[in-house]
């Protein structure tokens, strides 16, 4: 999956993540508390998902989480005690028919007068009923997103594995499904085909929605899977992931029906060089500027650098875009221990498009591909 240029890069600096179980609660609590004392915190307040399982453990689908420097806390309803109790250890579970009631009265109780929120996720109604609360009246809410964002830049060995899984998840859906793709095969059943082949190798299911585009409707990065029948002579862009144990995988293989045009293999051959050039150089303390760079350079020096708008790549995790990223505006450096993709891709208007993209581990000396799908240029049908 390509993500727009203009995202905001987000800082590298890495806290110190536990390498060893999965999860490693204890560690990622220091964290949220190392966080707290930083920005002179009274408290944390976890409104995101990705957050709530990544702090707190928690996969389900609802739930608040609160971190001060004495406490950890998780607000669940009736649905999730039990789960939360199974999956919060060290937490401390809040069964309550409302839980932000709840959390606002022990807000008011410990007297909080800075509370850290995740900036992008929290809603503008429980921001308002914070405020609105009588004994938080003056209560400063600080964004510090970014600083939650750190810690899970750098993965553990049980993250690393989850990621994996995924990755080789896809790399076997995608070989069941390639024999499949033929003229008058529309991308919809091209993409349910994916994603039913990924849940049967035990997948929970996409990480994202299936991109499945062909023939002229390749020339959109991000053309989700329509109606339209495959058709001889089209590339047909496949861009799609696993989700396993939370964490999100993300690949993207072009390949031709029955014939690969002369201007299409042009552009293949030309993606290819640039997606090879970027994993040779690719390493521990590069630059996301410099990352990116490294596949630009190869698609503009042949002129078509405007048909590349949006960046390298970018980091997963629990969710499908995570910092940092291969983009021209990430000056950060990226850390050993980072999942990152590298994604170029040529699209143009009325002809088509090109995007190869694999999933690489970060490391000391360069990096570790967790994508094995063939990138020769392919044609099938
Ligand atoms: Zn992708
Ligand atoms: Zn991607």
């Amino acid at each position: 999956m390509k993500q727009n240029a203009n995202e905001i890069s987000q800082n590298s600096q890495s806290g110190q993540v536990s390498q060893s179980s999965h999860p490693p609660l204890e560690s990622r609590v220091r964290a949220a508390r190392a966080i707290i004392e930083r920005k002179e915190l009274d408290a944390l307040l976890l409104t995101g998902r990705p957050s709530n399982r990544y702090y707190a453990g928690f996969s389900g689908t609802t739930s608040l989480v609160l971190i001060s420097s004495g406490l950890a806390r998780i607000y669940v309803d009736g649905r999730y005690v039990l789960q939360a109790g199974e999956e919060a250890k060290g937490y401390e579970v809040v069964h309550a028919s409302r839980p932000l009631e709840r959390l606002l009265d022990d807000l008011a109780k410990l007297r909080v007068r800075r509370l850290g929120v995740e900036e992008t996720q929290l809603d503008l109604a429980t921001l308002r009923q914070i405020e609105a609360r009588e004994p938080l009246a003056g209560i400063e809410v600080i964004a510090a997103g970014r600083a939650l964002a750190e810690p899970r830049m750098r993965k553990d060995a049980g993250e690393i594995a989850a990621i994996r899984r995924a990755a080789s998840i896809a790399d076997q859906a995608l070989a069941r499904v390639l024999p499949l793709l033929k003229p008058g095969v529309t991308e919809r059943q091209v993409a349910a085909r994916l994603e039913y082949e990924m849940c049967l190798l035990g997948a929970e299911g996409s990480s994202f929605q299936t991109i499945v585009a062909s023939g002229v409707r390749s020339a959109l990065p991000h053309g989700v899977a329509s109606e339209k029948a495959l058709e001889s002579g089209d590339a047909v862009v496949i861009d799609f992931g696993a989700r396993y144990n939370g964490y999100c995988s993300d690949m993207t293989r072009t390949v031709f029906i029955e014939y690969a045009p002369q201007a299409l293999r042009e552009l293949y051959a030309l993606v290819l060089e640039a997606q090879e050039t970027c994993l040779a150089g690719i390493r521990a303390g590069i630059t996301g500027v410099a990352g990116d760079r490294l596949a630009r350079d190869v698609i503009e020096r042949q002129g078509y650098g405007d048909a590349f708008d949006h960046s390298t790549g970018h980091s997963l995790g629990l969710e499908i875009h995570e910092a940092p990223r291969l983009s021209e505006t990430c000056k950060d450096e990226i850390p050993a221990g980072v999942l990152m993709t590298v994604e170029p891709g040529i699209y143009i208007a009325g002809l088509g498009g090109i995007r190869i993209e694999d999933l690489v581990l970060v490391t000391t000396d360069g990096c570790e591909n967790l994508t094995r799908s063939p990138k020769e240029l392919l044609i099938t049908g």
